[in-house]
């Protein structure tokens, strides 16, 4: 694997305004080593454990993602380094990635996760879902988390119209809380889609950042 020469070919096929998540979950230090000599900064880890360990071990101006489920139990430990957190699916989430993000006196970068492919998931509001939290508005009242757009994860196809459809309906759902929530909050910016298999598909579709790992680190064994 050359992954320094994979991180160039990923990065020059992402227009200026989309920002490249390197996904190095399951990945050893060396592998987020050698992206970093490649000048990558951005990495998307999704087990609080395996990023505690990579956190302590690796350079302190990597900006870490969380990109994974995470378990409201678990926000603590990664509350007082975490850059954002992409895959926020309740209320109940949010809130509590407040309250530590309070504790230690910080304000963290949140996307809403949205389920937006065919497939049945337990993760990720409905549009409607989300939008009945919105109006609900009690999320304003949390001053220690900024929510800073959205985030999905597409069909696992290779029709490619399906993907597109999936990332448009988040590019339309986006514009849309924008409009009603966000107008006036320049951090409300993000969308965050496009995985190795369909990521010039979500450049295509208006995403902010890619979470691409196989195709930069090679294939995971899990
Ligand atoms: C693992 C993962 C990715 C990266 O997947 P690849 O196919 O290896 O690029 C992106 N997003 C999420 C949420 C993931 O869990």
């Amino acid at each position: 694997m050359d992954i320094q020469a994979n991180i160039k070919a990923v990065l020059s096929e992402l227009p200026a305004g989309v920002r490249l998540v390197a996904v190095s979950k399951f990945h050893p230090n060396e592998a987020i080593e050698a992206a970093y000599a490649a000048g990558q900064r951005i990495f998307g880890e999704s087990k609080v454990q395996e990023l505690t360990e990579k956190h302590l071990a690796l350079p302190k101006d990597i900006e870490w993602h969380f990109i994974g489920h995470l378990q409201t139990n678990k926000v603590k430990y990664i509350a007082p380094y975490i850059a954002m957190i992409h895959a926020v699916d309740s209320f109940r989430l949010l809130a509590e990635i407040n309250r530590q993000a309070a504790k230690v006196n910080r304000v963290i970068p949140c996307l809403l996760e949205i389920h937006i492919a065919a497939e049945e998931s337990k993760y990720g509001f409905t549009f409607d879902g989300c939008r009945s939290m919105l109006r609900e508005g009690d999320w304003k009242e949390l001053e220690n988390v900024s929510v800073c757009g959205v985030m999905g994860m597409a069909t696992n196809t290779d029709n490619e119209e399906q993907i597109k459809k999936e990332f448009e309906s988040l590019r339309h759902f986006f514009d849309e809380l924008k409009s009603e929530y966000f107008l006036h909050d320049d951090r409300f910016k993000e969308i965050s889609m496009g995985m190795s298999h369909d990521y010039p598909l979500a450049v295509k579709a208006g995403c902010t950042l890619v979470r691409v790992g196989s195709k930069i680190f090679g294939d995971r064994n899990y």
